[in-house]
């Protein structure tokens, strides 16, 4: 009896971790993110005056259950152990470098002789932590576009032939490793800089949850960027934020659409650096990387190893 109860707990956590996330406004898969997706691919299900029901159109089986998703799926499950075993150990490390950021600034300038209000602090914190995040993901990004033993790794997430929401999770194993890098790296200089500034409010205000730039985003279909919703924004809006149909194009296997539209929210870095493509100058695109290429990563397995055989290929090249 002991031992059925103790199943029972086991499973009932189990299914906490997902019902809390739904409640979570800081995740995807928050109700709210979940309904205005829906209503948002409705509208755009409405335009495209197509012959077959909406529920279909949600739920293709040629989206939800083809050869890719499921190479998406194990990448989840897998990547998920990653951040368990791997890297959770090492997010404090985010809250070390705050720390020594602050103490590096004190040693520098002594102590500020102003400090931010708390309002002050959150309306501007909240401000560079995005700003400051995305360009650095877009850096990242473009960079594992442009560095070839980087692009080995990033393929991973382009051999994807078709696109569900899970999508935004299939990434190889090292890129999840650099992006928690590149995540604590901007948390803790941020941090630090505005818990100097603020005469440490910033401690109090860390943990507010989602804030309003996440949130808007969220709302206006970050999750329909992985599927085939082609949601487009008002063209002069994606020269701002990038729209779930500007992130279709850039997992377009045309090469005309290489290494384009790399930003993450804000559409201004592809802008400012030459890489956007609004939706109005697309059409119809396919996803993938090439016939080719899309074969040798056509299963879980290829996906984890083959990076790894492109990099020894490049570097013995070299030699
Ligand atoms: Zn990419
Ligand atoms: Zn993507």
């Amino acid at each position: 009896m002991s031992e059925l109860n103790q199943i029972l707990e086991l499973v009932i956590e189990g299914l906490k971790m997902p019902v809390s996330y739904i409640l979570n406004s800081e995740k995807r898969i928050f109700y709210v993110y979940l309904i205005s997706s829906v209503a948002l691919a409705y509208y755009v299900y409405r335009n495209s005056k197509k012959d077959y029901s909406f529920f279909k159109y949600l739920f293709d089986k040629r989206t939800w259950l083809s050869r890719s998703a499921w190479v998406d799926y194990g990448l989840v499950f897998f990547n998920g152990l990653v951040k368990v075993f791997l890297l959770a150990p090492y997010l404090i490390f985010g809250l070390y470098l705050s720390f020594w950021v602050n103490e590096f600034l004190i040693d520098l300038f002594s102590y500020p002789t102003f400090s931010l209000s708390k309002t002050q602090t959150l309306i501007l914190f909240t401000i560079a932590i995005t700003i400051i995040g995305d360009f650095a993901t877009y850096l990242v990004h473009w960079t594992m576009h442009k560095v070839p033993v980087l692009w080995e790794f990033h393929k991973v997430h382009h051999s994807a032939t078709t696109l569900n929401p899970i999508t935004q999770y299939r990434i190889h194993p090292v890129e999840l490793i650099l992006n928690n890098i590149k995540g604590i790296l901007v948390f803790g200089i941020t941090t630090g800089v505005f818990d100097y500034l603020s005469n440490h409010q910033i401690e109090k205000i860390l943990f507010l949850g989602a804030n309003v730039f996440s949130f808007v985003f969220m709302f206006w279909g970050a999750n329909l960027r992985h599927s085939s919703v082609k949601l487009k924004y008002f063209n002069f809006l994606e020269y701002i934020f990038i729209s779930p149909f500007q992130h279709q194009i850039h997992h377009s296997n045309k090469p005309e659409h290489y290494d384009k539209n790399i930003g993450a929210k804000l559409a201004i870095w592809d802008w400012m650096f030459g890489t956007l493509v609004r939706s109005e100058n697309v059409d119809k695109i396919e996803y993938g990387l090439g016939e080719v290429e899309d074969k040798k990563l056509g299963n879980l397995w290829q996906n984890l190893i083959q990076p790894f055989a492109g990099v020894f290929n490049i570097v013995k090249s070299k030699f």
